[in-house]
């Protein structure tokens, strides 16, 4: 088990509830070695929900000199394909955790998990069950009704395990026969309702192939997956808190190499987004967004894909914490945290997504100088580089304002600014399409006493704007994400269903902007803020030399924030 790249660096904070258990259980003895595990169903990919469960589980590892186990519960071939299992596995290692040797499949356990349950039925603690679903479900009462007994409960040891051998060996249709535990019909919890163990499945499975044609169900796996791993610490979503009688009373039935603990933990939810893994799916299957990494998407992938860093990911799940009751953490937090994150990190460049002509009147033609820019303001270890200057540059069309008011810093005609890292100009006219009015270009003057962005008269001006030298400058695409719903809970009404609050406008993608030059060869996933702008980084997917593509991983101020007072 190694530990994350990178430390986060929230501070120091109390103990959660659950680190607060394991620091109990190793201090009393009840155990020496922690193991924890994570149990992704191959089912889908892994989104921001489960990265805090990631964190929390390897997180206990590393932290208490444990091992957490990464097993694939892969008890339904019908959804599952090994496609998801790698990107899984690669989800998992880009967050910074390591599960070793410890890389495990349920699947890896059905001989196992038929031989508990041969035992169960020789303890008379399960039969074989033909009700159909829809008596099944008619005898399983309410909430506030008790269920009834199957006709079928009390059938003798040897006709359950003649059946139950048959429905292994396919002599039984799908739907016919189940195996039931026999737990207690009026129990207050539903879960005890002679829960369903097996059940036939004429379904290949991405591992196991055509050997079996029964599967045991999640509840019956997933704790006899823990106990054979001897795992100490189960760690779990709220929702299964009425599954835990059923998680105990199998181990306790059956005899098992440990009885492991679960702990409930409140689920993630983040404001604006879904966080099911079937919706997310509806969203690719029907082209909603582009395939599972698309940017807006809050999937591991995604986020990566959209620039964030395995250590923002790492420091926002420290940050929200671990708590007993279901919350709403809002995006901003998220925001925040790959925000921080870059700032130390990510370099900083020019990029002009708006182009706006400037022709420096006074500069010679065929002039190109260099200047020197830092590429960290804060941090000198991250050195300089030398950005081509000329006659004729673009800045940002928004720095300029024609009767701009008086605290608009930036460019109108007879005003000054700083050109970052070059020289002061000032603004003497406007070119305009004749037939659309359209600002097409500006006329400046320099002054030559200027370079490097400061006068030697002491002379101030109040706004630095960024730019690229027009001969030099690389064009590139752009893509700008807003927040992928228009409410903060989709899911709130159940009678309009979520994809009705899509946000058409959640994708903006600007062709014609302009990078300074050294980004040319810049390498798919690299990280920069474009100074004033925000944090890009290049696509992984689309981007080519010679065809550059950046997303826009998040601004520079929390746009949540200022939206919501609104
Ligand atoms: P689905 O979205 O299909 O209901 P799931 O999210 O439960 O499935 P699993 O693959 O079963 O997907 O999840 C693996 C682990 O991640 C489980 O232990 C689950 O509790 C945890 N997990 C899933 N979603 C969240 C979340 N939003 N917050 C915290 N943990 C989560
Ligand atoms: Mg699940």
């Amino acid at each position: 088990m190694s530990t994350p790249d990178n430390s986060t660096e929230t501070g120091e904070k109390p103990l959660d509830f659950i680190r607060q258990i394991v620091t109990e259980d190793l201090a009393s003895g009840k155990h020496s070695t922690p193991v924890t595990r994570f149990p992704p169903e191959p089912n889908g990919f892994l989104h921001i929900g489960h990265a805090k469960s990631i964190c929390l589980n390897f997180g206990i590892a590393a932290e208490f000199n444990g091992r957490c186990h990464l097993r694939f519960d892969d008890t339904n071939p019908s959804k599952e394909e090994s496609a998801y299992v790698e990107s899984i596995k690669k989800d998992v290692q880009w967050l910074g955790f390591d599960w070793g040797e410890n890389l495990f499949y349920a699947s890896d356990y059905f001989d196992l998990l038929y031989d508990y349950a041969i035992e169960l039925i020789k303890k008379e603690k399960a039969y074989v069950c033909c009700l159909s679903a829809d008596e099944m479900r008619e005898y399983r009462g309410t909430l506030t009704e008790p269920g009834k007994e199957s006709p079928h409960r009390n059938r003798p040891v040897e006709e359950n395990l003649k059946l139950f051998a048959e429905m292994k060996d396919g002599r039984h249709p799908e739907g016919s026969h189940v195996l039931r535990a026999k737990i207690d019909m009026a129990s207050p919890n539903l879960n005890m309702r002679d829960p369903i163990l097996y059940r036939i499945m004429n379904v290949s499975h991405h591992r196991t192939g055509d050997k079996w044609c029964i599967y045991p169900m999640y509840d019956y796996t997933h704790c006899l997956s823990d106990a054979t791993e001897k795992i100490t610490h189960s760690l779990c979503t709220l929702e299964f808190e009425d599954h835990r009688p059923l998680y105990d009373w199998v181990l306790d039935t059956l005899e098992t190499p440990a009885h492991p603990q679960q702990i409930e933990f409140a689920r993630l939810n983040l404001s604006y987004t879904v966080m099911s893994k079937r919706k997310l799916m509806q969203l690719v299957d029907e082209n909603h967004v582009h395939g599972w990494d698309d940017p807006r998407m809050l999937t591991i992938s995604g986020l990566r894909r959209r620039g964030y860093t395995p250590a923002s990911i790492r420091n926002f799940c420290t940050e929200i914490g671990i708590g007993k009751r279901d919350s709403w953490i809002d995006m901003g937090v998220l925001e925040n945290a790959v925000r921080n994150d870059l700032n130390s990190k990510a370099p900083r460049v020019m990029g002009v997504l708006d182009p706006l002509k400037v022709v420096i009147t006074n500069y010679p033609e065929d002039r190109v100088e260099e200047v020197e820019g830092k590429n960290h303001p804060q941090n000198p270890d991250m050195g300089t580089r030398k950005l081509p200057f000329s006659r004729e540059i673009y800045i940002e069309r928004s720095d300029f304002l024609e009767n701009a008011p008086r605290k608009f810093f930036r460019l109108d005609i007879g005003r000054e600014v700083r050109l970052r890292y070059a020289y002061f100009i000032t603004c003497n006219a406007v070119v305009k399409d004749e037939a659309t009015g359209e600002i097409t270009e500006l006329h400046c003057t320099y002054d030559p006493e200027t370079y490097g962005g400061n006068a030697p008269d002491g002379r101030k001006v109040k706004g630095t704007i960024h730019w690229v030298s027009a001969a030099h400058a690389v064009e590139c695409e752009v893509r700008l994400y807003d927040r992928l719903f228009c409410v903060e809970n989709p899911d709130a009404d159940k009678e309009t269903d979520f994809k009705e609050h899509l946000n058409p406008d959640s994708l903006t993608s600007l062709t014609s902007c302009l990078v300074e030059p050294s980004l040319r060869d810049a390498a798919p996933g690299t990280c920069v803020q474009f100074e004033r702008q925000g944090y890009f980084c290049v696509d992984s997917k689309d981007s080519k030399p010679g065809a550059l593509v950046f997303n826009r991983t998040v601004g520079l101020r929390d746009s949540w924030a200022k939206r919501k007072k609104k």
